[in-house]
C-alpha cells in the first residue's frame, strides 16, 4: 500500500505559501508506515519544531489500473475519507531551500492520520464540503469544487507514471489555513457535514 499526495491542489493554499499554482499535478508519496489511522492520537516528532496540520480529502482506490482514461477514473475508487497531511514546516522550508527532496517533512511515521471512509454512493463528489477543527475551533474550510486538479484527473495522472493498487490512499491537496500543532490540541475533521476523524496530538 501507498499513499499518493497531491500538493498545492487549492489554489488560496499555493498562495498563502506565496507558490505559483502547478501546471501540472504536483504527486508526492508517503509510505505505509506513515498511515495513522483509526483516530489514534499523533505523537509530535521530536525532529521538527513546526509541525502543521493539513486537511485533506482522501481517495481509496478499490481495484489494481495503470494508464487509466479520466473518463474511466471514477470507476477506481468507491469510498472517500479525510485525512490529515501532517508536515514538519520547518523540515520543508530546509528542503525546499537546498532543494532536497522532501520526504523528512512530509513522509515520517505517522504523517497520514486518517479515521473512517464513506461510501461515495449518492454524494456529488464535484461539490463536497470539508473543514477542520482544532480544539473545537474551525481552522480549515475547503470545497472539492475548488479543486485545480479534480479526481478523475489526478488518478488519471497518477496511473500514467506509477501503477495504482486496490487499498492505494490519494490525498487530494489541502485549502488555506494550515497551522501549527501543539501537544494537547485535538483536530477534528468533517466531510459533507459528517464527522470522519478526531485525532489529538500527544
Ligand atoms: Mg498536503
Amino acid at each position: 500500500m501507498k499513499i499518493f499526495c497531491i500538493g498545492k491542489n487549492y489554489a488560496d493554499h499555493a498562495k498563502e505559501m506565496n507558490s505559483e499554482v502547478p501546471t501540472k499535478p504536483m504527486v508526492f508519496m508517503k509510505p505505509s508506515t506513515a498511515l495513522l489511522p483509526d483516530n489514534k492520537p499523533f505523537y509530535h516528532p521530536d525532529f521538527s519544531n513546526n509541525v502543521h496540520y493539513e486537511v485533506e480529502v482522501v481517495l481509496k482506490i478499490k481495484k489494481n489500473g495503470r494508464a487509466i482514461e479520466p473518463k474511466f477514473a471514477m470507476d477506481y475508487f468507491e469510498e472517500i475519507g479525510l485525512g490529515i497531511d501532517f508536515t514538519a514546516r520547518d523540515i520543508q522550508a530546509e528542503c525546499k531551500k537546498k532543494g532536497h527532496p522532501w520526504e523528512v517533512a512530509k513522509a515520517f511515521d505517522n504523517s497520514a492520520a486518517m479515521g473512517k471512509f464513506l461510501s461515495v454512493e449518492g454524494k456529488d463528489l464535484s461539490a463536497l464540503e470539508f473543514h477542520l477543527t482544532k480544539n473545537g475551533e474551525i481552522v480549515q474550510k475547503g470545497n472539492t469544487k475548488d479543486l485545480i486538479y479534480d479526481f478523475p484527473t489526478i488518478i488519471s495522472y497518477i496511473s500514467n507514471i506509477f501503477t495504482i493498487k486496490i487499498n492505494d490512499l490519494i490525498m487530494t491537496g489541502t485549502p488555506a489555513g494550515v497551522g501549527p500543532v501543539t501537544i494537547g490540541d485535538i483536530l477534528e475533521g468533517y466531510l459533507d457535514g459528517e464527522k470522519m476523524f478526531s485525532c489529538e496530538v500527544k
